[in-house]
């Protein structure tokens, strides 16, 4: 059979194949990654909008596999909760994290808060808020400059325990927030009852704003329901002067996307400030 000639079928299973290769790679050697010290963090600015200063970072993951490249947490993440290797691989996270804030600190940085993310099984972990606990003293770090975020979902199932472990959360003095805010279905009688500190509103809806003016009117309600509520709000996704230009306008607290800077290195961060300090 010449090559170009074969049937749609075999060409189909060439690319099961492929799917279910990588897939395979990847899925096999994540049980490996932590110990061969294949994951690191970026950083995210996140910007006050009334001052224009970076007053946080969101700390993101990569994994460089040694023959696929980097690869995305949106694709490793999902595997690392379906494994349960998200358990070790989240406190991993959060410790390096927390000893990045204190060498910034130690570099002379002014502090600046670090943002977590937590997935939906590390979230449910019996023992988390004692794991929190157990990092926060073993690296010393303030917890005042530490915010734990959980998407929307995580927050909305199973209310009343989420909204007790947010409460310990926040009496080790832990900030926590609800990321992806608008891709599921809030109950905003339950919003209130939740102890958190900040809505971020999902990247995709910022990015409807310049598009339609639903969405221009659905951020806007946003951003006043989480102040009322007592809430600051993050939009992530700013991407143009037109998106960021709107959000300031309607008084949304922090911005984060491309716009101001994309995940950045530990040591990109300090340059960052470096070269303030010299302006
Ligand atoms: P997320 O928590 O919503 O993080 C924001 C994502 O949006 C990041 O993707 C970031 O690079 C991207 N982003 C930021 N600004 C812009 C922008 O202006 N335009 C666009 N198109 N994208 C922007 P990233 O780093 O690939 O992470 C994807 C997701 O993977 C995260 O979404 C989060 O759900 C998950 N993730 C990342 N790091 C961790 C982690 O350490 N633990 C857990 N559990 N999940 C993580
Ligand atoms: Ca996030
Ligand atoms: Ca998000």
């Amino acid at each position: 059979l010449a090559k170009d000639n074969r049937s749609g079928f075999e060409f189909f299973a060439d690319q099961i194949n492929e799917i279910f290769s990588r897939r395979y790679i990847l899925e096999k050697s994540l049980y490996s990654a932590l110990e061969l010290k294949q994951f690191f963090l970026n950083y995210q600015p996140q910007i006050e909008v009334r001052t224009g200063r970076i007053i946080g970072v969101e700390a993101l993951i990569r994994w460089e596999h040694p023959e696929l490249g980097i690869v995305s947490p949106d694709e490793f993440i999902p595997m690392a909760e379906e494994t349960g290797l998200i358990i070790p691989i989240g406190e991993y996270v959060l410790r390096t994290a927390c000893e990045q804030h204190n060498k910034w600190l130690v570099a002379g940085l002014p502090p600046i808060r670090v943002a977590v993310n937590l997935s939906a099984l590390q979230f449910r972990q019996p023992d988390l808020v004692q794991m929190v606990a157990e990092v926060l003293a073993n690296t010393k770090m303030s917890p005042e400059f530490l915010e734990i975020e959980i998407t929307e979902s995580v927050a909305m199932t199973q209310v009343e325990e989420v909204i007790e472990k947010l409460n310990s959360l926040e009496n080790l003095g832990v900030e926590t927030s609800i990321d992806d805010f608008g891709t599921g279905y809030s109950s905003l009688a339950c919003l209130q009852k939740f102890p958190i500190k900040a809505l971020k509103i999902e990247r995709s809806l910022i990015q409807q704003i310049t598009k339609d003016s639903g969405s221009k009117s659905i951020v806007r309600a946003m951003i006043n329901l989480a102040h009322n509520l007592d809430m600051k709000v993050t939009a992530e996704g700013i991407e143009t002067l037109e998106h960021f230009r709107f959000l300031k306008r309607h008084k949304c607290d922090r911005v984060q996307g491309f716009f101001f800077s994309k995940p950045l290195s530990a040591d990109r961060i300090e340059k960052i400030y470096e070269s303030l300090q010299e302006n």
